[in-house]
């Protein structure tokens, strides 16, 4: 093993005992260097440190036990389970195994000494451990207790625990070497933060000591834990800022001449674009036509068209001789703005051309080669736009919708593709998740912000009702009233846990139960789970008014516009974010007629619960929601990854750690002031993809 070799660039090959299956389990957990391994941090520990009484054991409580086995036992029940009941002084408690073998049931004998270790939970036979690991102990044997609290990684098929552990402790002896992993905060930084050392962080979360506050751990707001975000934030921070100072450096194409194709396509518009999009429009036009390339952030409420805005800036690139690309998150939403721009556009002898992952065969060499030799000079599709082999003749301008769903390293990766080596391409941004300034200036460090703060005129608000769940009787003869006289309605299932499985399956389970309660109904379902193509033909019947109710999960999100819709349901709305909840309210309101969202509440509703749907209901003003939903939340809450999904990190959450934005900034101007030569490491260290940012 080379002596000197800083542990970022020491594959874990080099580890013993690792060979090439395991180097392949390793990077299924994006671990390729023992440095990787470093930053792999538990995902929670278990106390192995003592013993407990049985008597003093808890509900919920990861406990490790040692005791005799008084009876051990197969119960038959609904489900068949080996049961062993132990004892020490304190008490008796229960182990049940529901799958086991013979040989254990042998072992587990009435007489013997066993050392377990599980979770405690409510049993048949009052608390019980269920599955717990354990050993048998041999007469007058007694093993060590852990020291330090056990570490649970994330792991991945064919890894255990111990082997990862096993790993991890390699790296970490190697840390100590000199050199081997750089601390890159300056000394004056650890000190104002009181911050310990990267390796004394690193050593201390991978094996906490057994008094510590695991608590805090948990929560991810241990001291150590805020180190490593807080460099990680700060490797992002340094990143955009570098990205953005040699952008300024950057040539792009000059998109000044315009041919009068602004005005055709203003004069064929059937309305006048609002003051807010005039005058957005009017700052993106001027960003166009200077020779460094426009990083701008387009933030606007759900329905204040933005996607005009968004064809303007395209025609003009167009009319200067260049290519345009609008990207959207979702397949539903990229066709959208597909139907839109050649809609528009077409006629005014324009080529626009659609790409996703749904477009094969020799439909997708068409736009491909369309794209290439310049024929094509709109193109709109999802992230099969930026895929390794699309190439584009002359890209002048990237269009990004919904930008939080798409992270920094998505963003460039687009914006080499109009990279020829002299010019970059225009980037523009959108989003109509209303992110206070504040925020926004912190999170989006690298873009210019423009905001239409106006709806187009003649819109009836959405008439918002809270309403308890014990309720949903009426609910459901409102919706019947609603669709027999011509409307339809949106009924949106919130997410139960953080499983989309689970959330596709509540959405099934309500789309029968609605089916049942409205048999004279038509009532269609759409959930992430479904396949593309099954879902646009969802959307398409529900467009067409084939279906009158529509039962989605939250990918009705983004982008349907469904003018007819005027009822919409939100359950369980205490479990969104208010920006969520906002954004999926603006999908009715879209026609004339006088529309109405119910919040159909779970009771009981928790104060600071009642305070948030009370905005809801008594505000329409996407901006304003988000100003309060952050004074009630903090920061972290409505920036959260959760609700917007605003970028990935390893370590720093924006929803856990957004307090520590302003002092990232900070640190980040004494960086580059007096340890410019840190920049470079830190960017290494936490974005990585050298190659990406070192030509960008
Ligand atoms: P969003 O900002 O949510 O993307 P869209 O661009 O989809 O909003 O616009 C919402 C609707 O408003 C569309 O049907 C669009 O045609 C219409 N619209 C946009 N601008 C105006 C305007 N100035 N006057 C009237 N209607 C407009
Ligand atoms: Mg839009």
């Amino acid at each position: 093993m080379p002596e000197t070799s800083a542990l970022s660039d020491l594959p874990v090959s080099t580890l013993k005992g690792v060979g090439p299956r395991l180097v392949e389990r390793l990077a299924a957990l994006h671990i390729h260097t023992v440095q990787d391994l470093l930053f792999h941090l538990p995902l929670r520990y278990q106390d192995r440190t003592r013993i407990a009484p049985i008597a003093r054991v808890r509900l919920g409580q990861d406990v490790m036990l040692e005791a005799e086995i008084v009876q051990c036992d197969i119960e038959f029940g609904r489900r068949r389970s080996l049961v062993c009941r132990i004892k020490d002084s304190s008490g008796l408690i229960s182990l049940r195994f529901f799958h086991f073998s013979a040989a254990q049931k042998n072992m587990l004998a009435a007489g013997r000494r066993i050392r377990c270790y599980g979770e405690v939970r409510s049993g048949k036979n009052g608390l019980e451990l269920y599955h717990p690991e354990y050993q048998v102990l041999r007469d007058g044997e007694e093993p060590a207790v852990a020291d330090t609290l056990t570490p649970i990684y994330p792991a991945t098929e064919g890894l255990q625990q111990v082997r990862l552990r096993s790993l991890i402790d390699q790296a970490l002896q190697l840390m100590q070497r000199p050199d081997a992993l750089i601390d890159w905060l300056p000394a004056d930084i650890l000190r104002s933060f009181r911050f310990p050392s990267l390796p004394q962080a690193l050593n201390y979360l991978h094996h906490p000591p057994a008094n510590a506050a695991v608590h805090e751990l948990l929560n991810g707001e241990h001291i150590c834990q805020r180190r490593l975000a807080f460099e990680e934030l700060l490797g992002h921070r340094l990143c955009l800022r570098r990205l953005r100072q040699q952008s300024a450096h950057q040539r792009a194409p000059v998109l000044s001449r315009t041919q009068g194709l602004r005005e055709k396509f203003l004069a064929r518009l059937p309305f006048s674009l609002t003051g807010a999009q005039q005058r957005v429009a009017a700052e993106i036009q001027q960003d166009l036509t200077l020779s460094e390339p426009m990083l701008r952030l387009l933030q606007g409420d759900v329905g204040s068209g933005k996607t005009i805005v968004a064809a303007l800036a395209a025609l003009q690139a167009v009319d200067s001789g260049y290519q345009a690309a609008i990207m959207a998150p979702t397949e539903i939403l990229a066709e959208q703005h597909f139907l839109n721009f050649s809609q528009w556009l077409e006629p005014l002898g324009i080529s626009v051309g659609w790409l996703s992952g749904k477009v094969k065969g020799r439909q997708r060499q068409g736009v491909m080669s369309g794209l290439a030799d310049g024929s094509i000079t709109i193109a709109v599709g999802t992230h099969a736009l930026f895929q390794e082999e699309v190439r584009f003749n002359r890209l002048g301008l990237i269009i990004i919708d919904e930008q939080h769903r798409f992270g920094v390293h998505q963003r460039l990766a687009l914006r080499e593709k109009g990279n020829d080596g002299r010019t970059l391409p225009h980037q523009l941004v959108m989003t109509a998740t209303p992110i206070p300034r504040t925020l926004a200036m912190s999170a989006y460090a690298d873009l210019d912000c423009s905001i239409i703060d106006e709806l187009p005129p003649g819109r009836t608000p959405v008439n918002t009702v809270v309403i308890a769940n014990s309720r949903r009787d009426d609910v459901i003869a409102r919706i019947h009233e609603a669709c027999r006289s011509g409307s339809q309605a949106y009924w949106v299932c919130t997410l139960i846990e953080e499983s989309e499985a689970l959330q596709c399956q509540a959405a099934e389970a309500t789309w029968q139960a609605l089916q049942t309660a409205l048999p004279d109904l038509a009532v269609g379902l759409v959930h992430g789970r479904m396949k593309p193509a099954e879902k646009s033909a969802v959307m398409d019947n529900f467009k067409s008014g084939a279906l009158q109710l529509l039962v989605a999960t939250t990918v009705i999100e983004v982008g349907v516009d469904v003018p007819n819709a005027s009822l919409m349901i939100i359950e369980n709305p205490e479990r969104l974010g208010l920006a969520q909840l906002h954004q999926l309210r603006g999908r009715v309101g879209r026609g004339a007629k006088a529309s109405h969202c119910l919040l159909l509440y779970q009771t009981p509703l928790s104060m600071q619960g009642k305070k948030r749907l009370g905005i809801m209901r008594d505000s329409t003003d996407g901006f304003y929601i988000a100003e309060q939903d952050l004074a009630l939340r903090g920061p972290g809450q409505v920036l959260g990854t959760q609700q917007t999904g605003l970028m990935s990190f390893r370590i720093a959450d924006l929803s856990r750690d957004a307090g520590l934005l302003d002092p990232v900034k900070s640190a980040a101007d004494q960086i580059e002031n007096a340890y410019p030569s840190h920049i470079a490491p830190l960017v290494d260290r936490w974005l990585g993809d050298r190659e990406l940012y070192g030509n960008v």
